[in-house]
């Protein structure tokens, strides 16, 4: 990540720049911002620019060989811990950032600015809660505690603080007295949930909000779309360039819509309104009904994510969360489990090319009586 991807937050961009310039790079830092507004981003192209060896106009140059790992977050000298869950046959206690790093760099690849909810759908977390765990503690301490491979320097990005329990005060003495040359950077969405004991020993960099014309020229350089729809997703943001880009994914395609009938149709199980809305579904290439349910698993898991924290901060438009709110009454999170391994199923008859028709037709039937069941 360059800092020139970054739109704007020229001052942010300045104050880090001259922090290293000077020789003063902060040992623990939190980049406090709110989710979308690329304060991820920032600590990475701020990783990036530490380790450079040819730094340029403010910025990494992106091709020495410090940069061909560290853009591709493979730097052996720049560790990530973020919060994880249960994964596989392995039992939770064992299981630290590690285990998730392909992932992780997938994500950072496709889209540096998600947050909580695209995280945990990337990695099947479902209604499992995340958490950085006690042995996360450790092997950061072990690892910043050796010495550095390739760089001068070492660096931590923790994502995510907030989840860190009592287990954070375990690094205490790592941000109190770190080792030369190593720095910690805590990416962090809400100042109120970090400990306050690890909140009180780092400097605090307050990442801004993107502007309404940043993001809109955003979505229309990397999603394509109109100068005027960009800047009216935009509006709607509320600066939040996560939400946008999520947004403007779905005015698209507008599979919103199309669940919302669907949903409809198989609460009233008319057999002639379900025919119909399959000849619709039909119609769509195998890719588009495969991303249908795609977006259909996206929708229960952040349905699911939000009624368990009881947050509004997941990855859902306000037209989405206003449909959610009102399901919340009907579909509890037992039934929406249910759905959700119907639409996997489908996905999957779809990958197979079984007889979609028929499938739908069970699947639709299927979805109508969890709905309906008391
Ligand atoms: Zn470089």
């Amino acid at each position: 990540m360059f800092f020139k991807n970054i739109s704007g937050k020229v001052d942010v961009k300045n104050r880090l720049v001259a922090t290293v310039e000077k020789g003063r790079i902060p040992h623990a830092q939190i980049f406090l911002g709110k989710e979308g507004s690329g304060n991820l981003a920032m600590a990475l192209a701020f990783a990036s620019y530490i380790m450079c060896e040819n730094k340029k106009d403010g910025d990494s140059c992106g091709q020495c060989n410090q940069c061909s790992k560290s853009h591709k977050y493979i730097h052996p000298d720049i560790h990530f811990s973020f919060p994880v869950v249960k994964y596989g046959d392995k039992k939770r206690e064992h299981i630290s950032s590690d285990d998730f790093l392909p992932k992780w760099r997938q994500i950072l690849h496709s889209n540096p600015y998600m947050g909580t909810g695209e995280w945990l759908e990337h990695i099947d977390a479902d209604d499992k809660l995340p958490n950085i765990n006690v042995k996360e503690c450790n092997d950061i301490m072990h690892k910043l505690n050796m010495m550095s491979y390739e760089s001068e320097n070492k660096i931590l990005i923790m994502w995510l603080p907030e989840y860190l329990g009592a287990e954070g005060n375990r690094l205490l003495k790592l941000i109190e007295e770190p080792t030369d040359n190593t720095f910690i950077i805590l990416v962090a969405e809400n100042q109120d949930l970090i400990l306050q004991t690890i909140l009180s020993r780092c400097q605090l960099i307050k990442i801004p909000d993107f502007e309404n014309l940043e993001i809109s020229l955003y979505l229309n350089e990397h999603l394509n779309i109109p100068t005027d729809k960009a800047l009216q997703i935009a509006n709607l943001s509320d600066g939040n360039i996560n939400l946008a880009i999520n947004i403007g994914k779905n005015e698209a395609s507008d599979y919103s819509e199309m669940l919302i009938s669907w949903l409809r149709v198989a609460f009233k199980s008319d057999p002639v309104e379900i025919n119909k809305w399959i000849n619709t579904l039909s119609n769509l290439s195998k890719d588009e009904q495969k991303n249908f349910f795609e977006y259909g698993l996206h929708f229960f898991r952040q349905f699911n994510f939000r009624n368990l924290t009881k947050s509004d901060l997941v990855s859902l438009t306000q037209k989405e969360l206003e449909t959610a709110t009102k399901m919340a009454s009907i579909i509890d999170i037992s039934k929406s489990e249910k759905i959700v391994a119907l639409l996997n199923e489908a996905i999957d008859c779809v990958g197979r090319n079984i007889n979609v028709k028929i499938m739908l037709f069970a699947d639709t039937l299927a979805i109508g009586e969890v709905i309906r069941k008391k």
